[in-house]
């Protein structure tokens, strides 16, 4: 899917960062203050802009039209993934547990033998499926924290 949109997402807004990537979708976070480093990544890379900064909203490359930049309404990070969601027909449940919520990087599979020494016992007990990013070496499975990000994502669709 090509026209799957990627975003990079203001500091002023840092949250929706991880509740993108957990939806699947890649979510660069930006940490700097600089508007035209923001602009320029944007743009390299094709991504969304998603701030609070009205100055950003005002810059040429986003009025012309070249740039794609949504400014976000509410300062609630549960109406800030709605307003994201509806605004560009996200879909909730597009590719769940498939980023680091931490990194924005693609996880890779893991062997459940693989994983033995890494994950507490009653995890390696109860669960099948492991990934790991390959930056922080973070594991995910799809254990009960999991579950209830996606639930309260899915109660933020519900209506
Ligand atoms: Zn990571």
């Amino acid at each position: 899917m090509s026209d799957t949109p990627k975003f990079i997402v203001d500091h002023n807004v840092g949250k929706l960062a991880r509740w993108l990537r957990l939806m699947g979708y890649d979510a660069r976070f930006f940490r700097g203050d600089d508007d035209a480093e923001l602009v320029t990544i944007a743009l390299k890379e094709g991504r969304v802009i998603l701030t609070r900064d009205t100055h950003i909203m005002k810059r040429r490359m986003v009025t012309k039209g070249r740039l794609k930049a949504l400014l976000i309404e509410s300062d609630q990070p549960q109406r800030q993934v709605r307003q994201v969601v509806d605004s560009l027909h996200l879909d909730y449940r597009f590719n769940p547990f498939s980023l680091c919520l931490e990194c924005n990087q693609p996880l890779v599979e893991r062997k459940k033998a693989e994983v033995k020494e890494l994950v507490p016992p009653y995890v390696f007990k109860t669960q099948e499926q492991f990934r790991q990013c390959p930056s922080c070496q973070r594991l995910y499975w799809r254990g009960t924290h999991w579950r209830a990000m996606t639930r309260r994502l899915e109660g933020l669709g519900g209506g």
